[in-house]
């Protein structure tokens, strides 16, 4: 599900504008993160968690190096924490602690104990890492899920993942949000 919040209150309308509108993210023109993102994959495969952490602390560090970021923490959980920073989904995978520059991703979810896929996970990573950037490199107030936010996360997903990246197309939803409409976004490659 890919649902945006809800446009906020006036003082902080102009922040969610421009998040809205930005659509893209430059990428590195190397292999670096693709090649992590490989090793990602063998690590969750392997279900070693302390390979994991080493693994995304790799990533976040190249990337924020990249991006030209303050590095940020990560710590990789086995399961869900009773208390999330982010409430507005139904099945969360990680979050992200502004204050501390904290990410935190688990490997199993919430409801079925299943482990994660490595595409949600990565995409995970890819969203939090997201957040990190709107406060340190776009210097928002705050990191709302807007239209630009998404298709930010899967310019740097795709990267990573070395897939072709999608059109995103969007349809309205109540309250000012958008939702991903996903027939069309499928057909768009
Ligand atoms: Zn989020």
């Amino acid at each position: 599900m890919m649902l945006t919040d809800a446009p906020p209150r006036k003082a902080n309308h102009a922040g969610f504008l421009e998040s809205d509108r930005i659509r893209t993210l430059d990428l590195p023109q190397d292999g670096r993160l693709p090649s992590i993102t490989e090793s990602l994959e063998l690590a969750i495969k392997a279900g070693v968690n302390k390979d994991v952490r080493r693994t995304c602390a790799e990533f976040l560090d190249a990337a924020s190096e990249f991006y030209k970021v303050p590095a940020c923490g990560v710590r990789v959980l086995a399961a869900r924490p009773l208390r999330v920073r982010e409430s507005w989904s139904t099945e969360l995978f990680g979050d992200y602690t502004p204050e501390t520059m904290l990410i935190r991703v688990w490997m199993r979810t919430a409801v079925r104990k299943e482990i994660t896929s490595f595409d949600t996970f990565l995409s995970t990573l890819c969203h939090e890492f997201c957040h990190h950037l709107d406060y340190q490199k776009f210097g928002f107030h705050d990191s709302w899920h807007t239209r630009g936010f998404y298709e930010r996360t899967a310019v740097l997903y795709h990267h990573a993942r070395g897939t072709p990246m999608k059109t995103l197309f969007w349809l309205p939803a109540k309250g000012g949000r958008w939702r991903i409409d996903w027939p069309r976004t499928n057909r768009s490659i």
